[in-house]
């Protein structure tokens, strides 16, 4: 994530300051899918894979986000923004567009977990 004030992050408003995720780690048993669908089972989180694994995604603007788009802590932003380059990134192309699976809420993660597991209502 980053936010520097040239004028591709002004147009965009902050698209990458907009959500945060957190690795999932492997996602094989029942157990494992019955925790992930409690968890996106609450608003705001979700859950998506791509070619790198699992991720919860956490719908949300981050508190420094001005209304004009830029960073409100730009010189004292965490390292994850400050590594997130803007000359190729979600203004040109959203981070969905590589997801393998995307699970917006419990009932599109539960008929997932029922072609997956055969067993699953057993
Ligand atoms: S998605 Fe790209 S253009 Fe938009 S705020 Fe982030 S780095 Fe800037
Ligand atoms: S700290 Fe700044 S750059 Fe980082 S997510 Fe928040 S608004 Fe965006």
């Amino acid at each position: 994530m980053s936010q520097t004030n040239d004028n591709k992050c002004f147009l965009c408003k902050g698209k990458c300051c907009s959500y945060t995720t957190e690795a999932l780690g492997t996602m094989r048993s029942k157990s494992d899918f019955e925790h992930l669908l409690w968890q996106v089972a609450h608003e705001g989180v979700e859950a998506y894979k791509d070619d790198s694994g699992w991720y919860l995604l956490y719908t949300g603007t981050c508190q420094f986000l001005q209304p004009d788009g830029l960073c409100g802590i730009y010189e004292t932003r965490p390292q994850i923004c400050r590594d997130y380059e803007n000359d190729w990134c979600e203004y040109d192309e959203p981070a969905s567009k590589h997801f393998i699976y995307h699970f917006r809420d419990y009932n599109e993660l539960l008929d997932y977990c029922r072609k997956r597991f055969k067993r699953w209502d057993k």
